[in-house]
């Protein structure tokens, strides 16, 4: 499959320009987060557009709360590598004073921003200074009327006619550069809410499941509902709403999209094996130490971590390079040939190492370099292979014998 297909073809939106960065439409499909720091922080606050930016954001939302935050933002947005969206509750003041500070989308909640003049202000300056506004419907904050209208419960069709309403005062002031949320802490509820709002609006969705809370849970519930609704086609930027560091929102959804083939390899897509009977390292910890040396650096390969060398190589031949352990050492392959062995306290130094060239110079170039020691590597690989199998015997689970054991009890 191509980068960008899935088994649904992508939801035709009209696309918006966000600062720089275009949303919906054919555009790539972004990651967002929030900051957490005070905006009226100014240096705190673009430390954190920057770590974030590092990891992958492609928009940044911060909140406009208060008039020292929209001070401060007029003091952010020059500085950001990203553009800038200002979150709005409650004072469609600050939603003036952030698109006075220059801000490149604002992010409205219909269910506290209620009086039509007040909404229909904020477009019109939006609309003049050609702002988007991100209409975000949350299911924990409906507005009142609806609620009681769909019987005391937040349901997708509330949610739905929450988007619709304030769209069409949008429209009335002749504004339609929009994009739409419809978030909920309910998987099922937000899934359903989207798939219905895909239906009747063509404007770009911002996909998300809000208030997801801590990892893995949190983690887990967001990619439920994200990714089940990229799969059908819905979808033109999401954000993973974490109660964690912003910057691992922004990892989770980098992951997310390139794991679904819908975004280039920014980093290193790290596999390793779950580990069994037949390893010879601790997988888990040599993975966490690999994924610690490689950061965010931006180096687009998929690196492997296998516990042993018997299947190892095999198993994990479509990476671009991987390490497989052996008695005391590291096996090193480049696309499932052998290249180099290490000793095991050097495997993610070596890892590093090799990572690093084949970026710089290609696959090829790597196994030219090895080839007056990819013969020996071969060799050695092959002894530790044989040599594991007669210690651990083909059946790694020594299935005859626990077989045995248990017949005898
Ligand atoms: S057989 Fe080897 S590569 Fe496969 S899970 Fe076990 S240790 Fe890992």
């Amino acid at each position: 499959m191509e980068l960008g297909q899935s088994s649904h073809p992508r939801r035709k939106t009209r696309r918006i320009m966000v600062g720089d960065v275009p949303v919906g439409g054919d555009a790539p499909i972004t990651v967002q987060s929030m900051t957490t720091t005070r905006t009226a922080d100014v240096d705190g606050t673009l430390q954190q557009i920057y770590d974030l930016a590092m990891a992958g954001a492609d928009i940044v939302r911060c909140t406009c709360n208060e008039i020292e935050a929209a001070e401060g933002l007029a003091r952010i947005v020059p500085r950001s590598p990203v553009p800038i969206v200002a979150d709005i509750h409650h004072q469609y003041r600050m939603a003036l004073a952030a698109l006075e500070a220059g801000v490149h989308c604002l992010r409205l909640n219909p269910g506290n921003i209620r009086k039509p003049e007040h909404i229909k202000l904020v477009a019109q300056e939006a609309r003049d200074r050609g702002v988007p506004i991100r209409i975000g419907v949350n299911g924990g904050s409906l507005h009142p009327d609806l609620y009681k209208k769909y019987g005391g419960r937040v349901t997708p069709e509330a949610m739905v006619e929450s988007a619709q309403m304030e769209l069409a005062y949008f429209q009335e002031v002749g504004f339609e550069d929009v994009k739409i949320s419809v978030k909920a802490s309910s998987v099922p509820l937000m899934i359903e809410a989207y798939r219905q709002l895909s239906e009747v609006v063509d404007h770009p969705l911002h996909l998300g499941v809000t208030e997801a809370g801590p990892v893995p849970g949190g983690l887990i519930k967001a990619t439920a509902g994200i990714a089940t609704l990229l799969a059908e086609g819905i979808g033109d930027t999401i954000r993973y709403s974490l109660t964690a560091d912003p910057v691992e929102e922004v990892r989770a959804g980098r992951t997310l999209l390139e794991s679904m083939g819908l975004r280039e390899r920014r980093n290193i897509d790290l596999i390793a094996c779950p580990s069994c009977g037949r390893a010879e390292i601790d997988v888990i910890e040599v993975a966490r130490k690999a994924q610690e040396a490689f950061g965010d650096r931006e180096i687009p390969l998929q690196v492997a971590v296998m516990g042993c060398v018997v299947n190892g190589p095999g198993e994990a031949r479509d990476a671009d390079l991987g390490i497989a352990a052996g008695r005391n050492k590291g096996h090193l392959f480049v696309r499932g040939q052998n290249v180099a062995v290490v000793p095991e306290d050097e495997m993610v130094d070596a890892l590093v190492e090799w990572a690093t060239y084949i970026h710089e110079h290609g696959v090829e170039a790597a196994l030219e370099r090895a080839r007056s020691t990819s013969e020996a590597a071969r060799r050695a690989a092959e002894r530790d292979r044989a040599d594991l199998l007669r210690a651990k015997g083909a059946d790694a689970n020594r299935s005859e014998q626990r077989v045995e054991v248990i017949r005898r009890l």
